[in-house]
């Protein structure tokens, strides 16, 4: 909770359509400040539309989204941004071209601009030691890097803008389980460090465990949510999202 009891992210009753398509069908859900929230669900449930709805890349029908009690219904992606929401997408968006440095930078866009630079670079040091691979590569062209040294910089970049709430899209997608592995405890080890995080996973199981509460989505509706470990040992998840080899945790 924000010091004054209220959560960081809150969403209530969101409805979004593409076309006659509904593909949100009245979500709410709230992550609190220090938090890691999972949203889970099979392909096509709605979890990467709740991500852009909040962001402002997907217009909202109906319902609320509040960031510290501020209005974000409605706003643009720039607005939206400057407001302290960072998104990793899925497929990380890197500029192969650039070098892990410049992708780095480019991440501080915002605040380069509003001449924060020193700042800018103690956190360019302070990423470059949480992720010692990106330093090693610092002055490689990005597009070198393999999946997860991408996805490892997608982070480090989307914290160079200090946000907020981090909206993490599918990090572990394509990625082999050992290095889904390491960046999820990168993700744990960012909320050590007092970043709020909403994840998005179809590892329903690797995301729990990293998350403190979880939602589960089912073809636009929320249908369960509740504490980590208890969606962990609930049954109905169990059978739809772990399978039969899951052992309970
Ligand atoms: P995935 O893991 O496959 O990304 P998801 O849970 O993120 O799944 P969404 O991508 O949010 O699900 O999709 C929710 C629903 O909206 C699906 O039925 C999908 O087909 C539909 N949808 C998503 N994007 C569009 C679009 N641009 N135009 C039309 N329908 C869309």
């Amino acid at each position: 909770m924000t010091p004054d009891g209220r959560s960081l992210l809150r969403l209530s009753s969101v409805r979004v359509f593409y076309d006659s398509v509904e593909a949100l069908k009245g979500v709410s859900l709230h992550v609190n400040e220090g938090e890691i929230v999972a949203l889970v669900g099979a392909n096509g449930a709605g979890k990467s539309t709740t991500l852009n709805a909040i962001c402002g890349l997907t217009p909202v029908r109906a319902g609320e989204m509040t960031l510290q009690g501020q209005s974000l219904t409605g706003l643009r992606p720039d607005q939206v941004v400057r407001l302290g929401i960072t998104q990793v997408p899925e497929g990380r968006q890197i500029v192969g071209e650039m070098t892990v440095l410049d992708n780095l930078v480019l991440g501080a866009y915002l605040r380069l601009r509003a001449r924060e630079k020193a700042a800018v670079r103690e956190d360019l040091e302070r990423i470059l030691g949480m992720f010692p691979i990106l330093q090693e590569r610092r002055n490689q062209a990005a597009g070198n890097l393999s999946g997860g040294e991408q996805q490892m910089l997608a982070v480090g970049r989307a914290l160079m803008a200090r946000p907020r709430l981090l909206l993490l899209d599918e990090p572990t997608i394509g990625l082999a389980p050992r290095l889904a592995h390491q960046i999820l405890d990168t993700v744990a080890g960012l909320r050590a460090q007092g970043t709020t995080i909403l994840l998005v996973e179809q590892n329903v199981l690797a995301s729990l465990r990293v998350a403190d509460r979880g939602y589960v989505l089912e073809t636009g509706r929320v249908v369960l949510e509740g504490p980590s470990d208890e969606l962990l040992r609930n049954r109905d998840v169990q059978r739809a999202y772990l399978g039969k080899d899951y052992e309970e945790v």
